[in-house]
């Protein structure tokens, strides 16, 4: 009787799963295991909305697994420990896994690796599980990743995909214990409007959104309001969806839309294939751009809760609290502010929004907090988005606004981004605060703090 243990990770699905599908096809037996890992937590990495909707997760892949006569081991601790220890208990040959692409993933395989062949047992790492391209398959010549995303999503484009795996039909487990699945309702902390997590959510969004979404994507991706983007992140962040298996369906749909969506897939693969090859990117400016940060407890504390007085920043800010979750249109609004209007350091955004964010990762997050700064990868990388023109142009009627500070919702129209130009005892009633900033002295420090001369480009 051979067997084979399923380290799940950043993949927590059956469909499109192939490191399931292979370990299924090469043994009798497979032990599908889930190590909460106690070295996320010491990391700080383990935020509350990310754990209540990993315990979905963990639910929805148990229950697909039962389906299929099986069910999912869950231990604690430290990772290679608890691998290695139930290698032992089933005497498993091989352990199949998703290749990491963080530094902290990358380590774990690494020290995995060699703590099982001393064991007597391989270690087989599976590609383009995690991303739809894997990090490193494709390189400019001479280097070992792109730093532009537009030569990266032009050769990213005639890339090669592997073919999808099914579903495994029966998944036989061999006697050994776990621990009981842990409880959404359990995690304190948690944003009251966060989403459920798990891949039959994950399937049941994606299927009305193929279906009814996707097509108007290219025009509405942009509308604060309209809330028009599909919400899979979360899902792609626990792999409840496959990369691959998307961007596949939404080729084969074509057209403005489905172009438009398939981009932003590129995007997180981009944003990977950077952090895989300089990982230290996570924490350190990609580009350094000799910056000395501003720090204001007030500003910092009136941006993080939502009350710097600009009303679409305002709003996301709030969403994020709310849901756990923001528009990406009020991601880029809130963090040019705090990087370039406030002139604080992105890590001080990031970290907050790593507390918050479901999908909150550490290549998508980071990465984007360094392309807003401009010490990332953006080709302008001195671009300040002023957000009341924001406003008016993604939020123009100024319902996201409204529906997310609803101490603003009493004013009409468009002068809901505009508050301060309400006047006397009407004035006194909005218990609203004033700008912590202005705009224009924001835009001059930042020019003078990265030496632009005549002001930003
Ligand atoms: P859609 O617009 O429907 O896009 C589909 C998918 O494409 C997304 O689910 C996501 O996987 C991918 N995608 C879209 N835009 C980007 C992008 N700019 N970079 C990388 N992937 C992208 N995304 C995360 O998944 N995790 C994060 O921690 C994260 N932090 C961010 C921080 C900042 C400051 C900014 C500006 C962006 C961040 N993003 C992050 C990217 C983007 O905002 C979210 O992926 C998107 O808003 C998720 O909503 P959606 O699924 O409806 O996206």
């Amino acid at each position: 009787m051979s067997v084979a243990v399923v380290l799940f990770t950043s993949d927590l699905r059956v469909h499109d799963q192939p490191v399931l599908r292979a370990a299924v096809d090469g043994a009798d037996e497979v032990v599908p295991l889930f190590v909460r890992d106690t070295g996320i937590a010491a990391a700080g990495f383990d935020a509350p909305n990310r754990r209540a909707f990993l315990a979905d997760c963990l639910v929805s892949l148990d229950a697909s697994l039962r389906k299929r006569g099986g069910r999912l081991v869950v231990r604690s601790g430290e990772v290679v420990e608890e691998v290695c220890r139930v290698v032992r208990e089933t005497g498993a040959r091989e352990v199949h896994v998703a290749a990491g692409v963080s530094r902290y993933a990358v380590r774990r395989e690494d020290r995995l690796r060699t703590e099982l062949e001393r064991a007597g047992c391989a270690l087989v790492a599976y590609d383009a599980v995690v991303t739809a391209v894997p990090p490193g398959r494709i390189t400019p010549s001479g280097k070992d990743h792109f730093a532009v995303f537009t030569p990266y999503f032009h050769r990213w484009e005639e890339t090669g995909r592997r073919a999808t795996a099914a579903a495994p039909r029966s998944v036989r487990v061999p006697p050994v214990n776990g621990e009981p699945l842990p409880e959404r309702d359990a995690v304190e902390g948690v944003s009251p409007g966060l989403a459920r997590g798990g891949e039959d959510r994950a399937r049941e969004r994606l299927a009305s959104w193929l279906a009814d979404g996707i097509g108007a994507y290219g025009n509405r991706h942009d509308d604060l309001a309209g809330d028009a983007t599909s919400r899979l992140s979360p899902y792609l962040h626990f792999g409840c969806l496959s990369p691959v298996e998307l961007v596949q369906r939404a080729e084969r749909l074509s057209g403005p839309g489905a172009e438009a969506f398939v981009r932003q897939l590129a995007w997180r693969d981009f944003h990977h294939q950077v952090l895989a090859a300089r990982p230290e990117s996570s924490w350190s400016d990609y580009r350094t751009r000799g910056d000395r940060w501003r720090t204001d407890d007030k500003e910092i504390a009136a941006w993080r809760a939502g009350r710097t007085g600009w009303p679409i920043v305002d709003a996301a800010m709030r969403q994020l609290l709310h849901e756990g979750w923001m528009h990406n249109r009020g991601r880029l609004l809130a963090a040019s502010f705090l990087t370039k209007t406030l002139y604080v350091d992105w890590r001080v955004g990031a970290r907050h929004f790593l507390e918050l964010l479901v999908d909150g990762d550490i290549a998508d997050n980071q990465l984007n907090w360094q392309w807003v700064a401009g010490t990332g990868t953006d080709t302008r990388p001195n671009r300040v988005l002023n957000p009341l023109a924001q406003a008016r142009r993604f939020d123009p009627r100024g319902a996201y606004v409204r529906r997310w500070v609803p101490e603003l919702a009493g004013l009409a129209g468009p002068s809901v981004h505009e508050p301060w130009k309400v006047t006397g005892a009407d004035r006194a009633r909005l218990d609203y605060p004033d700008p912590v900033v202005d705009l224009s002295e924001g835009r001059d420090r930042f020019a003078r703090a990265r030496d632009l001369g005549s002001g930003p480009g």
